[in-house]
């Protein structure tokens, strides 16, 4: 399985060339792709950082807009955050995770935790708690494989709102994740403020290794609060096995990324998870 990061450039003029011609209108396809089912998930594997076994995965949506082009999601995800739509994308997908999980049970394997990003349109929207969980529990999937990315930018404006919403959906059974660690001008408040059982290192902060012992230090320091609050650390966007032995040194718990492996179609990631075992 290829994925559209390595193909070719005369597919990524393809590309270029679908993006320019649905911009406009790309609002109004959603529905209709939807229906087409042109929308599929993909999974990027993560892994322990100590043993390097399966850890778990991301679920990252793509847009087929014909057989041949994949299109990747920063070319749509930003014009459907502007006009809401991303609020019907983000159910779209996590139906489409809860139907792989219980696929995948069914097929005899033993499924690890699948992070699905929530936008925060839908962290705002009081039903999605509920939602979410009638969904999981049609397919009869457990709670607990499920976890919701909410990128740090969504906790800007804090408020009572946002804490009983994310309240919600701790009390559904959902593990909340804060994703984009460290991209913005991130607060330390952020991490007493919200009830998030994961810390996700954006793969820039990370970059921030390069720049020396400062670098070193302030990733360092981070995850080493992250951990005293029982959080766990995960980081993003590793390419490198230099990356992976500092994460190993600060005791981070798990990595994903190019070093282990690119996201990849469901069948493939399947294949990934040991025969649960028989009872
Ligand atoms: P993200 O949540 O930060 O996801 C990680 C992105 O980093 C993914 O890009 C992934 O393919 C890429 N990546 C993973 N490992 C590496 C690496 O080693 N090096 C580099 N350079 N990049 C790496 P992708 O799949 O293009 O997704 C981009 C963004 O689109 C995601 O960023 C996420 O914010 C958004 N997104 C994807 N699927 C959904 C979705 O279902 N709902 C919402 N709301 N947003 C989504
Ligand atoms: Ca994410
Ligand atoms: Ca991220
Ligand atoms: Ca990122």
């Amino acid at each position: 399985g290829r994925t559209y990061e390595k193909l070719p450039c005369a597919f990524y003029d393809e590309q270029i060339r679908t993006r320019q011609i649905t911009l406009k209108n790309m609002a109004d396809r959603l529905s209709p792709a939807m229906q087409n089912r042109e929308f599929v998930v993909y999974y990027q594997p993560k892994y322990s950082v100590a043993e390097e076994t399966l850890f778990g995965a991301e679920a990252l949506v793509r847009w087929r807009t014909n057989p041949q082009t994949l299109v990747p999601p920063g070319e749509f995800i930003p014009e459907f955050e502007r006009t809401g739509k991303i609020a019907e994308l983000d159910r779209y997908v996590f139906r489409q995770v809860c139907s792989d999980i219980r696929k995948w049970m069914d097929e005899g394997r033993e499924p690890a935790p699948v992070s699905v990003n929530l936008s925060r349109v839908n962290l705002l929207d009081f039903s999605i708690a509920e939602e979410y969980r009638a969904q999981a529990a049609k397919f009869g999937v457990p709670a607990g494989l499920l976890e919701l990315e909410v990128t740090e930018s969504a906790f800007a404006q804090d408020g009572p709102a946002l804490e009983a919403a994310m309240k919600k959906l701790t009390d559904a059974g959902f593990s909340l994740s804060i994703d984009d660690f460290g991209s913005d001008y991130s607060s330390l408040k952020m991490l007493y403020d919200v009830p998030a059982q994961t810390l996700k290192l954006d793969r820039e902060f990370l970059n921030g290794l390069n720049s020396g012992e400062r670098g070193r230090a302030v990733v360092s320091a981070v995850a080493g609060l992250a951990k005293k609050l029982h959080m766990t650390v995960v980081a993003e966007g590793v390419e490198t096995e230099e990356q992976l032995e500092f994460l190993k040194k600060i005791r981070c718990a798990a990595a994903q990324g190019y070093y282990f492996s690119p996201p990849v179609p469901e069948e493939q990631y399947a294949a990934l998870l040991p025969a649960a075992e028989k009872r």
